[in-house]
């Protein structure tokens, strides 16, 4: 079983991520270290990784054929299309969202914007356009971590 999960920064996708690959025994990949592992994607004013998505879902792609059972755990992901069994789309209310943003010590502007981003619905439009609804599990991460990968049980 390959996984992907994905949304926007702070949803939980890391903490989700590795209590998947913990339950299932998968292989647990973050898109960024992926990135520098394999050398793609430029840093930008921010000390951001930008990642070029089509170099990015080749290679991954090409991962995946040679290793079964992986978690793929990033932002960017919604923007690809991956060979992967079940896309996990978490999300968050704003202000479940903001506080945790402030907690990492993020610009106010940063903040912002990944609000924005949750209120667009951006990851969620791109999963729908990249992958089939059918693969779609989509999770409010409102509560606490184990009521979340709980629900996420059930839907798997
Ligand atoms: P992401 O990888 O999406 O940026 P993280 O996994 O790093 O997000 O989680 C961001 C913060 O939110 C962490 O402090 C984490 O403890 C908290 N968190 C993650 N999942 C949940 C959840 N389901 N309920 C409440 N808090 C969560």
């Amino acid at each position: 079983m390959n996984l992907l999960v994905t949304g926007t920064p702070g949803v939980g996708k890391t903490v989700i991520s590795k209590m998947l690959a913990q339950k299932f025994n998968l292989k647990y990949v973050n898109e960024k270290d992926f990135a520098l592992k394999n050398s793609i994607g430029s840093f930008n004013d921010e000390n951001e990784l930008e990642i070029p998505i089509k170099e990015f879902e080749r290679l991954a792609n090409e991962f995946l054929k040679e290793n079964k059972n992986v978690v793929f755990d990033g932002h960017t992901l919604c923007e690809m299309k991956l060979n992967v069994d079940k896309v996990i789309l978490l999300r968050v209310n704003p202000d479940d969202l903001e506080l945790r943003l402030e907690n990492r010590g993020y610009s106010t502007e940063k903040c912002w914007d990944n609000l924005f981003c949750e209120g667009i619905d951006y990851c969620k439009k791109h999963v729908l356009k990249n992958y089939s609804k059918s693969k779609l599990i989509e999770i409010n991460s409102n509560f606490n971590e184990k009521l979340t990968f709980l629900e996420l049980l059930a839907k798997l």
